[in-house]
């Protein structure tokens, strides 16, 4: 039989780095064994999925090179490829009806409310959050009039009471062990008629003919449910291999804090695919004679699913950056231009209105927004410091109006653009000039530091190191938070 293989995203937010970790694995996999790998995408959580989310994976997909033999947008003979259009022909209902009717399922017709009433009960008992299996034993002619009168309901698979599920991941040394009284009635079917991940993920991987379900390891623990589905539908099983999640430096699963996860934004930061797919591999997969830099077709052709690596790889953005730089620096000349290109125009048309006033000739924009383009910058200590005023004048100002912008980019619906930007440094300027009213020459000096005027020229040095910059709420809004925030810090610094 030959091999065919998948990756089954949800679409939510942007495309994710593990996707294309997984990805990569189970492309190579498929080309190694001359088989297929297929995309499909797993959209049955329709109140946090989106079709410009699935858009991006196909799009992140064909920038990385991992080309898909079956999917969505390619089409091929086990499609429709997305779950959502699945459900309306109504594929998931016909085997949630015949686990039914077997007797391997059940109708369940609790409430929301009397489910969160038995959590509550169970966790004020310290006992394990989950269902108390209370609706098992209604008879289905029952459960049946019951639902046809319109009562709610879903459908729950009826997990074995006794005994041990028992798997060997051929990644793992030690079998998962679990005793089946530990595993929850799951929900296949909800009461909209949506199946759940469970119930879709195994129905798809039997009918479009999956034979290794190569995936990360946080589905380990759904795994008892996805071989019983298997067994009780009377599907053959694809083997199941869990390789092992990508992780921060702390060993915490990769997240968003820590690293940054979107594809999207390795794409905008200039990542070349080739440096990315290269970086992930080597989380993975040693290449035998120990090189660190490799091809994908070189990877391909070497490439041992029982060589990968488990032991939570760890991201390290460094390591990254230093391939990227070995693959641009060997870029032909032309390529390499095009890059060039691609930086300095990405951020053009944004930038060019805020010094067109300014300009004389069209190098002008090269020193002009230099800071912009920038890591970082050096403005003088000196300039920082207003006249009649001192370093810690200097210093306190630059540490409030930090700590305002840090708290303000926290907030989920705060809006970085210039006009916003502007009202939330005002307000502090109202607040501290209200309490820095007064006769003695401290007060005096405070009250001068919180001039829209003094504190407009600290900042400006402070954030692109020059005197002379754009009107000061576009130059920070253009910067983006994390770039002001870290210039303020550094400022302060500068100050000590
Ligand atoms: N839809 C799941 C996800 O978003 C797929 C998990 C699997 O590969 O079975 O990761």
């Amino acid at each position: 039989m030959s091999v065919r293989v998948r990756i089954a995203p949800s679409p939510t937010g942007d495309p994710h780095v593990g996707t294309a970790y997984i990805g990569l694995i189970n492309y190579c996999f498929a080309k190694r064994n001359g088989g297929a790998f297929v995309l499909r995408i797993e959209d049955t959580d329709q109140t946090r999925c989106t079709p410009e989310s699935a858009q991006a994976i196909f799009d992140s997909m064909k920038w990385l090179g991992l080309r898909y033999d079956e999917g969505p947008d390619v089409g091929g003979p086990h499609g429709p490829y997305v779950q959502s259009e699945r459900v309306k022909l109504g594929i998931y209902r016909t085997y949630a009806d015949r686990l039914v009717e077997q007797g391997d399922a059940y109708y369940c017709f609790c409430t929301p409310a009397e489910l969160e009433a038995m959590k509550a009960r169970q966790r004020a008992a310290n006992q394990p959050i989950m269902y108390d299996r209370r609706h098992r034993g209604i008879e289905l002619s029952e459960a049946k009039a019951r639902a046809a009168a319109g009562e709610p309901y879903v459908i729950r698979m009826k997990a074995p009471l006794e005994g041990e599920f028992v798997y060997k991941d051929r990644l793992r040394k030690q079998a998962v062990a679990k005793p089946w009284k530990d595993i929850d009635d799951q929900v296949l079917l909800k009461s909209d008629g949506w199946p759940t991940y469970h119930l879709a993920a195994v129905v798809d991987d039997h009918l479009m003919g999956i034979t290794h379900v190569i995936r990360a390891e946080e589905w380990l623990n759904s795994l008892p449910k996805h071989i019983w589905l298997n067994e009780h539908l009377g599907f053959t099983p694809p083997e199941y291999v869990h390789v092992g999640l990508l992780r921060n430096a702390d060993k915490s699963k990769i997240s968003k804090r820590k690293n940054p996860t979107s594809l999207l934004w390795y794409r905008r930061q200039g990542f070349l695919p080739e440096a990315l797919l290269n970086f992930l591999a080597l989380l993975g997969h040693s290449f035998p004679d120990g090189r660190e830099k490799f091809t994908l077709a070189e990877l391909q052709a070497v490439f041992e699913l029982d060589r990968i690596n488990v032991a939570g790889p760890v991201f390290d953005l460094q390591k990254l950056r230093h391939l990227q730089g070995q693959y641009f620096r060997e870029l032909e000349p032309e390529k390499m231009l095009s890059e060039v290109h691609r930086a300095v125009d990405a951020r053009f048309s944004a930038l060019l209105p805020l010094f067109k006033e300014r300009m004389t000739f069209g190098g002008d924009f090269i020193w002009q927004a230099e800071p912009f383009y920038a890591d970082s910058v050096s403005p003088h200590a000196e300039d920082l410091v207003p006249k009649g005023l001192d370093r810690q004048h200097a210093r306190l100002l630059l540490e409030q109006v930090q700590l305002t912008l840090k708290n303000y980019a926290a907030l989920e619906q705060a809006v970085w653009d210039a006009p916003h930007l502007d009202g939330v440094v005002r307000t502090l300027i109202e607040e501290r000039s209200a309490i820095v009213e007064g006769d003695s020459p401290e007060k005096q000096a405070l009250a001068k530091l919180w001039q829209p005027k003094t504190l407009f020229m600290v900042l400006r040095v402070a954030l692109t190191g020059k005197r002379e910059s754009p009107p000061l709420f576009d130059t920070i809004a253009q910067l983006g938070s994390g770039k002001t925030i870290e210039r303020l810090g550094v400022a302060q610094q500068k100050l000590r």
